[in-house]
């Protein structure tokens, strides 16, 4: 059903639409928000302090004012509460306004608040008379991922038209899960739970709703795993001997490699002797050394001839690799011929990598996805290892067997991550694959400094990053959105540089990165941080993906309880690489015991797996997921901390059903086996 069909989606909002990935009724449908506004006591205009997001009642005295600057017309006003605090409002683009306000009359005040020039000030915020948010309170409004020209209204109106359609009336029919799973493990019906990740009747109903989603996400990854790992077991003719050279190699470097990395580079290459392909899940916590690992593999592919791929989630990770790589064999005195291959390569310096791969004068190729493009031909593959959050999916395998020259000469996969997954749930998931894990960190390292802190202690946090900073130290700061979002109190990178611009110390350079930067502005803004010329970078969590910048030693996280456990331990990762002593500064902005007591977990572990474990069910509507956007798995609806219980049920269920055991209709039969050979092309290898 075409999203065009709906009242007010023209072609210009339907790309909107295209570019958050949503091509019809049925993905706009799916398309669940990032999390839902919730409307709380309003607070006090002296509680705000740094606060970057506040809710307050008043009046104004007098009227508002507003001037024009060019085109733009500004209304300002100043609101007093009742414990006698003032703060100044601002609306840009708003001139109405001016005639909404009256004087004297008690308002509720939501919306973002800004700390130029030493003076905090509530910008563009959303007006409502005292009755009209009593309605609101208690209420779950959903917030969407947005794109420029398509608003969180717009969108969540289109929702609303798509569910008394036709296509919200197909989910039910045409839902793979069976009637009998349904009434055994009280799964809602497909319509209600969509129905309520939108617009949730109650707390319970949208957790009811998260289960079953999240249920049939993994009851089919499981069944369609198990439906097709028998085609995995390949045998290849690449037989990779271990070299005397990578040897030498490893023992001239600087460091003993750690016992953990010994023992997997030896499970690595028994792999590549084996003549079978290789299929191995290279799992260990940030910093456990992972790329000293994929460098083994590499070098004994590449010195028994054949071509070794590294592949990276990001251009900037597959450059730092690349640097890394090649001054590493500089200074080794290492022959082989290492390229980089990245999308915003032009075509010319593309060209000239897709030639020496193509006639073996590249020995190991880095690069991003761009790696297996279809112009891309290898002369022989070897070993490919993919770094973090990337998965082959059947498909892609096939592609890739083809790549290295066709039948029998499959190559050897490796996937490494850092996402800390529960053993009894990488069982279920990784039945197909080898697991190494490398559960032991290198030694040498001045363990990070940890702080849990509310805004209040921004002041102070601000003037320690001034003294780090003289030290020549950098900072990373950390925010959860790119820029202002309607409905969402959670600190964006852009005005959040905007902010420290103001008050930190004028020579004090600071940068920002997100991941809606086109991929060369993110080379070089990371180009720039890595090289020591920022000294602050405000960024989202582009940076959590393996960034290795030794001189960083502060890494300060805004709102910090709206992020996963997992995903705040991979943002630690990213100092403490150096010999300075480091810090990681986790601001809590919910005034919730429980958020705190949360974050607190990652005061007393340095673990992932521990810290993993914990990290259960603790997050509640309206935060933003962890673990389900990162690491080499990801799902839409399935949490691996949170839903191992889940996973398990459908484990099960998957096996009666495979086993002949379970009751069904032909259409049921029919919908189960249609899904799960579809979603063959996501299925881990
Ligand atoms: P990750 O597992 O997070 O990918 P990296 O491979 O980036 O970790 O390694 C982190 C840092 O530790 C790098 O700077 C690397 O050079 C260094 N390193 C790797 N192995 C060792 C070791 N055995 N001893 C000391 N430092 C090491
Ligand atoms: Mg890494």
């Amino acid at each position: 059903m075409e999203l065009t069909s709906l009242k007010g989606i023209g072609e210009k909002t339907a790309a909107g639409f295209e570019k958050l990935g949503v091509h019809d009724q049925k993905d706009l449908l799916e398309f669940f928000p990032r999390g839902h506004e919730l409307f709380f006591e309003p607070e006090t205009i002296g509680e705000i302090g740094y606060k970057t997001f506040a809710t307050v009642r008043g009046v104004f005295a007098e009227p508002l004012f507003m001037r024009r600057v060019k085109k733009l017309s500004i209304v300002t006003g100043t609101l007093r509460d009742e414990a006698g605090g003032t703060i100044k409002v601002t609306w840009f683009n708003a001139p109405y306004i001016r005639d909404q306000i009256k004087t004297g009359q008690l308002y509720i005040l939501k919306g973002r608040v800004s700390h130029k020039y030493n003076t905090s000030g509530l910008v563009q915020p959303k007006i409502y008379t005292p009755e009209a948010y009593e309605e609101l309170k208690g209420k779950m409004l959903p917030v969407y991922n947005t794109v420029k020209g398509l608003s969180n209204n717009q969108i969540t109106t289109a929702v609303k038209q798509a569910m008394a359609g036709e296509a919200f009336e197909l989910l039910d029919r045409e839902d793979i899960l069976p009637e009998v799973l349904k009434e055994r493990l009280y799964l809602i019906d497909k319509s209600r739970a969509v129905k309520n990740m939108h617009f949730p009747e109650s707390r319970q109903l949208l957790s009811e709703a998260a289960y079953r989603l999240s249920f049939e996400e993994i009851f089919l990854f499981i069944l369609a795993m198990k439906k097709n790992s028998d085609k995995l077991l390949s045998d290849t003719d690449i037989v990779i001997p271990q070299s005397p050279d990578t040897d030498a190699f490893i023992d001239s470097l600087p460091f003993e490699l750690t016992g953990a990395q010994k023992k997997v580079i030896a499970q690595i290459r028994e792999d590549l002797c084996s003549r079978h392909a290789a299929n191995r899940l290279i799992q260990g916590d940030v910093g456990s050394g992972k790329t000293m690992v994929a460098l083994a593999a590499l070098m004994d592919c590449a010195y028994a001839g054949y071509q070794g791929a590294l592949m990276a989630p990001t251009e900037v990770l597959a450059r730092q690799h690349y640097d890394n790589f090649t001054s590493m064999f500089k200074a080794a005195g290492i022959k082989l011929n290492v390229v980089l291959l990245t999308g915003s390569m032009t075509a010319l310096e593309k060209k000239v990598v897709y030639d020496a791969l193509e006639d073996g004068r590249a020995d190991i190729v880095i690069g991003t996805h761009a790696l297996f493009q279809e112009k891309v031909k290898y002369r022989n593959l070897g070993v490919v290892i993919t770094d973090e959050q990337h998965r082959f999916g059947i498909r892609q395998r096939q592609a890739l067997a083809q790549k290295a020259g066709g039948k029998g000469s499959i190559p050897h996969t490796f996937v490494m991550s850092a996402t800390p997954i529960p053993r009894t749930l990488a069982l279920i998931l990784y039945g197909n694959m080898d697991v190494s894990v490398l559960d032991e960190m290198p030694v040498g390292r001045l363990p990070i400094k940890n702080a849990v802190v509310d805004e209040s202690y921004r002041k102070n946090a601000y003037s320690f990053m001034e003294k780090q900073i003289r030290n020549g130290r950098q900072i990373y700061v950390i925010c959860p959105l790119i820029e202002y979002s309607e409905g969402m109190e959670a600190a964006n990178v852009t005005d959040h540089a905007e902010m420290l611009k103001d008050v930190m110390d004028d020579k004090v350079k600071i940068d920002i990165l997100h991941g809606q930067m086109s991929a060369e502005k993110k080379n070089e803004v990371m180009e720039r941080f890595a090289s020591g010329k920022t000294d602050i970078l405000v960024s989202t969590t582009v940076v959590e993906v393996g960034v290795d910048v030794p001189n960083a030693t502060v890494m300060m996280i805004e709102d910090a309880d709206r992020f996963g456990l997992a995903t705040l331990h991979q943002l630690r990762g990213r100092v403490g690489r150096g010999k300075e002593q480091s810090y990681c500064i986790f601001v809590c902005s919910s005034h919730s015991k429980e958020a705190r007591e949360r974050l607190e977990i990652l005061l007393n572990s340095n673990d992932g797996f521990e810290i993993a474990s914990k990290d259960l069910s603790m997050r509640g509507p309206g935060e933003f997921g962890g673990t389900r956007q990162s690491g080499a798995l990801s799902f839409r609806n399935f949490d691996i901390q949170r839903d191992i219980h889940i996973a398990e049920k459908a484990q099960e269920a998957v096996e009666e059903y495979l086993s002949g055991g379970m009751e069904l209709s032909e259409r049921e039969r029919a919908a189960l086996e249609g899904a799960a050979s579809a979603a063959a092309g996501s299925i881990l290898l």
